[in-house]
Parts: C-alpha cells; sequence; structure tokens
C-alpha cells in the first residue's frame, strides 16, 4: 500500500491589527479544509513589513485563534526571522538577469505617468512606467554607489518569455492562464525592507510545503505572480482556494478598521466560538 504525502493547509495573517471576523472566516475555512482532507493546518506569521506588524498583535493571533479551537503545527514560522530565504531567491532571480534596481519615489512615479498622459492600472495600483529599466549599467552603479536606495523591481516581461505559458488550478475556477503581465514590473524587494508579500509568500509557501493555498478573491490576482515565480525559482506548484470575502450589512468589506468586529471585541461581548462560526456562515443558524 503506498502512503499519499501529508497535505498541508495554512494560515498566513499580518500582525498589523487584531483579527477580525474577515480573518476568522478565512482562518476556519482553511482549518476546515485541512480537517476535510485530513491534513496539516499550519500558522505563518506575515511580519516582513516591521513598520506596521507588532509583537502585541502577533500575541493576539495566537491568543484569537487558540480559543476559536484552532490547533496548529508548533512553532509557527515568523517571516521577519528568515530574510536570507528571500535574500537568496532573489540571488537566484538576479542571476537569471530579470531583476534590476529602481531608485524612483512615488512622486518621480506618479509625474512621470502624468506626463505620458497614461495612467494604466494593474492589481496592485499604477503601473511601473518602466523609468529605471533603461538605466545603462554605468548610470546604476553611480547611484548605487553614491548610496541612493533602490527597491529591486521584476522585468516582468522579460521573466514571461522565459517562463512560457503558464497555468494554475483554483478549486473553484478550476484550470486558470497566468497573467502576470498584468502587474508590470512589481517591486520584489522594498527599499525599506529588502523583500515584499510576493516575494516572503511564495518562497514561504514553497518552503512549508503547502499543497493548497487557502486565501480571498482579494488576492486572486497575486497568484499570477506567484505562479510565475515559482516558475522562475523551480519551486513545486500548489493548488488555490480562494474563498469569497466577508461583507458588512452595507456591502463594505470587513477590514482591519471595523474595530467593533475585531474577535477580542466580540469575545468581550460574551460571543462565543459557535456565535463567530455562525456569524461567519461557517455553523448552521439555529
Ligand atoms: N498576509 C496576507 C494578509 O494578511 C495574506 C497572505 C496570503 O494568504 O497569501 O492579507
Amino acid at each position: 500500500m503506498t502512503t499519499l504525502p501529508t497535505q498541508i493547509f495554512r494560515f498566513a495573517p499580518s500582525p498589523s491589527g487584531y483579527l477580525h471576523l474577515g480573518h476568522a472566516y478565512s482562518a476556519l475555512f482553511s482549518w476546515t479544509q485541512a480537517q476535510k482532507h485530513h491534513a496539516q493546518f499550519i500558522l505563518r506569521i506575515e511580519d516582513i513589513d516591521t513598520s506596521r506588524c507588532r509583537k502585541e498583535f502577533t500575541e493576539a493571533i495566537y491568543e484569537d485563534l487558540s480559543w476559536l479551537g484552532l490547533e496548529w503545527r508548533d512553532p509557527p514560522r515568523n517571516q521577519s526571522e528568515h530574510m536570507d530565504d528571500y535574500q537568496r531567491a532573489l540571488k537566484k532571480l538576479e542571476d537569471q538577469d530579470l531583476l534590476y534596481p529602481c531608485f524612483c519615489t512615488r512622486k518621480e512615479i506618479q509625474n512621470e505617468v502624468q506626463q505620458s498622459g497614461r495612467a494604466p492600472h494593474g492589481p496592485d495600483g499604477l503601473i511601473y512606467p518602466g523609468t529605471c529599466r533603461n538605466l545603462s549599467t554605468t548610470e546604476r552603479e553611480t547611484r548605487i554607489a553614491q548610496g541612493d536606495s533602490y527597491a529591486l523591481r521584476l522585468n516582468t516581461a522579460q521573466a514571461c518569455a522565459l517562463a512560457g505559458e503558464l497555468y494554475w488550478h483554483d478549486e473553484r475556477k478550476g484550470k486558470v492562464r497566468a497573467t502576470p503581465e498584468v502587474f508590470g514590473d512589481v517591486v520584489l524587494a522594498r527599499k525599506d525592507i529588502h523583500t515584499s508579500y510576493h516575494l516572503s509568500v511564495t518562497v514561504d509557501d514553497a518552503l512549508q510545503n503547502i499543497s493548497c493555498i487557502t486565501r480571498g478573491t482579494d488576492l486572486f490576482q497575486a497568484t499570477h505572480i506567484h505562479r510565475l515565480l515559482q516558475a522562475l525559482l523551480k519551486l513545486p506548484v500548489p493548488t488555490w482556494h480562494h474563498h469569497d470575502l466577508l461583507h458588512d450589512e452595507e456591502g463594505n468589506r470587513l477590514a482591519k478598521r471595523h474595530n467593533a468586529l475585531a474577535i477580542r471585541e466580540l469575545r468581550k461581548q460574551g460571543k462565543n466560538p459557535d456565535d463567530i462560526k455562525k456569524m461567519v456562515g461557517l455553523l448552521d443558524q439555529g
């Protein structure tokens, strides 16, 4: 008898605020899928953005999720402790000549876009007009030598040409053709933190052997870039399950600023875990 490899599901919150009902739904969704597939469930703390993430929020995440009845494989991975892994991935992309330093400030990008009279937008906002892609090697070296700070951007067109046609599987949508070109040249290493969400999440999902990535449909488009990075970095390709987002009665997306819907606030009001499950629609009302 052959034993199938263990499947692994994950919940990967950023500790930049208290968990709200939308997070609870996402965590419980992943947990429920893991149970259904007799899979492992892991928690990853996505804390690369040191200006927004706080230790107290990480502690609160542990506490709220435990209260909800979730159990995860210990210890959870804190991204901020694994910067070397992201630098290694950047090096692999650099070796393929797919990255370039971008010295532009937000303001400079806006000015450039304004002057061109075109402002194409992609899933992450304004598409970078490519200013620094065309700098000569000497210009790059001079600016780096004089200490100008820079981000590293992916030359997406070149990367797509190298990777060829790519596909990925979404549990709800089926086979999806990857269209990373809609992002333009994304930043893979920010000026301030030398990595990025797109890079870190892709590296970690591979390092942690995630078999199915569950997350909200707000990150559906991001998967196009992640699929491209997997191809360039020769990483295994999992499946994805993008779930719907929760909205309040006025149709607004539940975000961290809706403090009244923070799990700890609801706990204080006397709600129990089953009440939360009912509120997010994962347990029958009754
Ligand atoms: N850390 C991201 C967030 O809190 C989620 C990342 C992911 O699931 O891919 O929005």
